[in-house]
């Protein structure tokens, strides 16, 4: 390694180091003005699009929660940085033929929107349990906040989540965390996330043990703390700027 390489290295590490701290403190002040108290939200490092170099580094500061949207990236990942302590969160749509590959490395998948999937995550974790002892898939179901189907960002409709959840909580291997939501572009993430807290209080008044709400971005984490977030899905305001690709 030339010292070209290890001077930009320690460079990228402060700079990963400087971000992640500020997200942190972002986060510790708004739990305590929404009255949460120390019960921090899990914050998930959204690292698509940013090598497994960076993921290095964020792992040797502490992150253990790292969150991507493409499996193809996500497992040429996982597989590459399998020596570090971390949990994979699959956030992005995901088709059924992909469960198989999901099922190796995911701990969660926070975007379940149709019974297809659901029945392909089944059968996937059950084949890789067999082979591995691998735990249960935490899994959320994606909810569409859009009013405007033009506007849609993914995620089934509100008034499909009682069957989806219902599928789930019998699927073997599968765990219903609780319910994932993208605020609507353009529109105010405060209604986006209120709306979200009132589905997912729905949801737990069936399913007692699907408390985690996944909600809040680099632009609306606040908001979405606000309105009770249990998990955090932040990256630009870590990594930086996504190159523009896709
Ligand atoms: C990319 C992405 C994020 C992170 O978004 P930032 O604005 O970069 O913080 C969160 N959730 C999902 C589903 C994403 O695709």
């Amino acid at each position: 390694m030339s010292d070209g390489v290890a001077v930009d290295d320690a460079a990228r590490v402060a700079e990963l180091a400087e971000r992640l701290a500020k997200v942190q403190r972002r986060i510790e002040s708004a739990t305590a003005e929404a009255g949460r108290g120390h019960e921090l939200p899990t914050l998930i490092v959204v690292t698509k699009f940013h090598p497994a170099a960076d993921i290095r580094r964020l792992a040797a500061l502490g992150v253990r929660d790292v969150g991507e949207n493409r499996d193809q990236e996500a497992s040429a990942k996982a597989a590459e940085l399998a020596d570090l302590p971390l949990h994979w969160h699959f956030v992005g749509q995901l088709q059924s033929k992909k469960a198989k590959s999901v099922a190796r490395y995911a701990h969660a998948v926070h975007s379940i929107d149709r019974p297809a999937l659901i029945d392909g995550l089944e059968r996937a974790i059950a084949v890789e349990q067999d082979l591995t002892g691998r735990g249960p898939l935490q899994c959320f179901i994606q909810v569409s906040l859009d009013d405007d189907a033009g506007a849609h960002r993914g995620g089934a409709a509100p008034g499909e989540i009682p069957l989806l959840a219902d599928r789930m909580a019998a699927a073997d291997g599968l765990e219903l965390a609780g319910v994932m939501a993208v605020a609507p572009l353009g529109a105010d993430p405060e209604a986006a996330f209120e709306k979200l807290a009132a589905i997912s209080a729905s949801l737990v008044a069936v399913h007692p043990a699907a408390t985690s709400i996944s909600a809040g971005m680099s632009q609306d984490m606040e908001a979405a703390i606000r309105f009770g977030a249990t998990h955090l899905r932040i990256g630009s305001d870590i990594l930086g700027s996504r190159p523009d690709v896709g």
